[in-house]
């Protein structure tokens, strides 16, 4: 299963879900066999949650980045970029998780060239991922990882010449 990582900030002021369902759609929920890519079975798309009250704890404690980080503006709201963008706490590495319905929808502007450069900011790539086929961006360019099994990470590799690379590694149990 992938990590939905997020960075755990409060709520930022005047944020609300509303018509975004989106987080509903494109992780694994395995408590409520949600599967990433296809939309929950508890999920009235636009609406909400049919099991609100009883929703797992993963549902409970996810906040996407734009409900907590007011200086994304609303082309950001995942249900209009098509994509839901978090943080992880540890290591700052941004994910967007895409919309199979929308699967390029990274790639168009204002996203692609601000990912670009959220990437060449810093030793934090960005990790795009279509259900779970990943593609990174870094300071270097843009690297097709394939699909990420669940027995596998990511890695930043720093190659000679001060060049960096991620990888996929295999958890050794
Ligand atoms: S993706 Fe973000 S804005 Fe959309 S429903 Fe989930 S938490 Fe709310
Ligand atoms: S249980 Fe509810 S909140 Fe959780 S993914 Fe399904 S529809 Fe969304």
């Amino acid at each position: 299963m992938i990590e939905t990582a997020t960075a755990t900030s409060p709520i930022a002021p005047g944020r609300s879900c509303g018509t975004c369902t989106l987080c509903c759609k494109v992780y694994d929920v395995p408590a409520v066999g949600a599967t990433a890519g296809n939309w929950c079975p508890n999920c009235l798309p636009g609406r909400g949650c049919k099991i609100y009250e009883a929703r797992p704890q993963q549902c409970r404690s996810f906040l996407c980045l734009w409900m907590t980080q007011d200086f994304l503006g609303p082309d950001w709201k995942p249900e209009k970029a098509r994509f839901v963008l978090t943080m992880d706490a540890m290591t700052r590495w941004l994910f967007v998780q895409a919309d199979p319905g929308a699967a390029q929808s990274w790639r168009k502007e204002p996203y692609y060239d601000q990912l670009k450069r959220w990437a060449a900011a810093g030793s934090r790539p960005v990790i795009v991922f279509v259900r779970k086929t990943a593609t990174a961006l870094t300071a270097h360019g843009e690297t097709v990882l394939g699909e990420i099994a669940a027995d596998e990470r990511l890695v930043l590799r720093d190659l000679p010449g001060g060049r960096q690379v991620v990888e996929k590694t295999r958890i050794v149990a």
